[in-house]
């Protein structure tokens, strides 16, 4: 437990949990992007994913697995999973330092659709040569 983190004493403390697993739990973002945007968070005080346990690994993705499908079922046409590592950014309302994955329900032209779109798209480039090869020697297995 880290007595600075809100993830470790009072969100944990103050939020109704969806979900009180073994090693992890899952509360309602607050501040939320959209209604229903949920959090997965390990009860322990990692940073990064390589710190999870065999064990924490498997009911993170158990619990990805089972609220997608409820949030699917549920509230919207398509879900967005994604994890965040930003060392270089202080605790705030919108970002702690304590790994967690998000659930937000998305659906065509959402809020956030609308919002990130024109700045997204046009950042997508193809894929030069050069670059694959260099970083493919870099990040491959045979490297
Ligand atoms: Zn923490």
């Amino acid at each position: 437990m880290n007595q600075s983190c809100p993830f470790c004493t009072t969100e944990r403390k103050k939020q109704k949990m969806l979900k009180d697993g073994k090693y992890m739990y899952v509360i309602f973002s607050n501040p939320r992007i959209m209604p229903g945007h949920l959090l997965v968070i390990p009860k322990r005080h990692v940073m990064r994913l390589i710190e999870l346990t065999k064990e924490e690994r498997d009911e993170l993705l158990d619990l990805l697995i089972e609220f997608e499908e409820k949030i699917l079922q549920k509230l919207s046409a398509g879900c967005d999973i994604r994890q965040n590592y930003k060392p270089y950014v202080e605790n705030s309302r919108t970002s702690v330092k304590h790994f967690h994955f998000h659930l937000q329900p998305r659906d065509l032209n959402d809020e956030l659709h609308r919002a990130v779109e024109p700045v997204h798209k046009p950042l997508y480039r193809d894929l030069p040569e050069e670059e694959k090869e260099r970083l493919f020697k870099l990040l491959s297995n045979d490297a």
